[in-house]
């Protein structure tokens, strides 16, 4: 596939497979019902990264303070290259030195249904992210209900979009849902613990 037509070749050119465990990944089919996944990342700055699965890829945001259920909360969305969608299973170390260097854990992920609309009719996800605005509910183990993912223009020189809960029924419950849920719902590992299993792994060697 030549380059300019594949989602993931940014995804590929950013990594070396030798050195991170992360996954290299192949664009999928697209599913019945897609994905989504938020990952605690202990990068150079903490992070966490939220990723929707549109067209056979992971679409990708870093949030710098995490997602937030209470609809008042405008949280800053960075995009970030497309993943595979194998990346939504991925928890552990990136080495030190490597893109991205640092712990990550699954801190969150489930299904959404995209409920984004046009002139009263539903407009598919990838149109949507095109015009910068989407509508989606997320069933994930810890985010439930409206999101809206909103383009907002340049800041800093970086193109910034926004995440917001909508106000339904399931906002505002957990207001500081970051902090008091920050284990790995894959795990139960919190990324401190991640990180110090890397350590004492290289103190073995
Ligand atoms: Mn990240």
């Amino acid at each position: 596939m030549p380059a300019k037509s594949d989602p993931l070749a940014q995804y590929r050119r950013k990594r070396d497979f030798k050195r991170t465990p992360e996954p290299a990944g192949e664009r999928r089919k697209a599913s019945r019902f897609p994905r989504f996944v938020v990952q605690k990342h202990a990068a150079t700055r903490l992070h966490y990264d939220f990723r929707l699965e549109v067209g056979g890829v992971l679409k990708s945001w870093a949030v710098p303070k995490g997602p937030s259920l209470d609809p008042k909360a405008r949280r800053l969305a960075i995009p970030t290259e497309d993943h595979p969608m194998e990346y939504a299973g991925f928890e552990g170390f990136i080495p030190l030195g490597e893109y991205g260097g640092g712990a990550v854990i699954v801190w969150d992920r489930g299904f959404y249904v995209n409920v984004t609309q046009k002139n009263s009719k539903p407009l598919p996800m990838e149109a949507a992210l095109r015009r910068g605005h989407a509508k989606f509910w997320l069933e994930g183990e810890k985010l439930k209900g409206g999101f809206t993912l909103t383009r907002m223009g340049r800041a800093g020189g970086k193109l910034s979009w926004i995440l917001v809960k909508l106000s339904d029924p399931l906002a505002g419950s957990q207001r500081d849902l970051v902090a008091k849920k920050p284990r790995s719902v894959l795990s139960g590992r919190t990324i401190e613990a991640v990180s110090k299993e890397r350590v004492k792994a290289i103190k073995k060697n």
